[in-house]
């Protein structure tokens, strides 16, 4: 990474600016990975943005959905619109340190995710994973997170994706808003809790 690769600064959160430029970005996450001089370096526990978001208002904290054991997140930095990340509360960076309560709701949650999507967007499909690890990828490997990535026929190329994006609503608090209302509306449905 260059001295002068743009880094967002995380004052502006959530950013209500468009969002297409940040799609693909290797840079993405780097927000929380800034020392003092500005570059790239591990995260300190109390800057964990997955740690802090909850602390925060629905809204200051792009929080969709709060359950007891896990809460639901708007990617600041999305592969795709739409994309939500599933987080426990506790501090931990993989999934074999969740409890059994944890890892049911963890997964459960996922798949609420999934029909919160396809009722606020429709998608054709959905890209689902974790990243484990530093050397696996993780932006955040401090803390585990999950993944939800609603996909339509069509956008896997950079093109249609750009042309999509600047066509529909994307603001990320808009986007949080529509999905916590389907939340809120689904999360007895699928057994989950609605602690707001
Ligand atoms: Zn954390």
């Amino acid at each position: 990474m260059t001295d002068d690769v743009r880094i967002d600064d995380p004052a502006g959160f959530p950013p209500q600016e468009d969002t297409v430029e940040r799609l693909w970005t290797p840079q993405r996450m780097t927000y929380v990975l800034r020392n003092t001089e500005g570059r790239p370096t591990k995260p300190k526990s109390k800057e964990c943005p997955f740690c802090v978001g909850p602390k925060k208002s629905d809204e200051d904290g792009l929080i969709a959905w709060r359950g007891t054991h896990v809460f639901a997140i708007m990617n600041l930095y999305p592969y795709n619109v739409g994309h939500l990340m599933i987080c426990p509360y506790r501090h931990v960076g993989f999934i074999t340190e969740l409890d059994d309560d944890e890892l049911f709701e963890f997964e459960k949650a996922t798949t609420l995710a999934m029909k919160v999507m396809e009722t606020v967007s429709h998608p054709d499909g959905y890209n689902i994973g974790i990243n484990q690890g530093e050397v696996a990828g993780a932006g955040v490997a401090a803390h585990l997170h999950q993944h939800v990535v609603p996909r339509w026929n069509g956008d896997a190329n950079f093109m249609p994706i750009v042309a999509e994006t600047r066509t529909m609503p994307i603001l990320l608090s808009d986007q949080r808003a529509a999905y916590a209302e389907a939340f809120t509306r689904l999360a007895p449905q699928s057994g989950l809790p609605l602690d707001r």
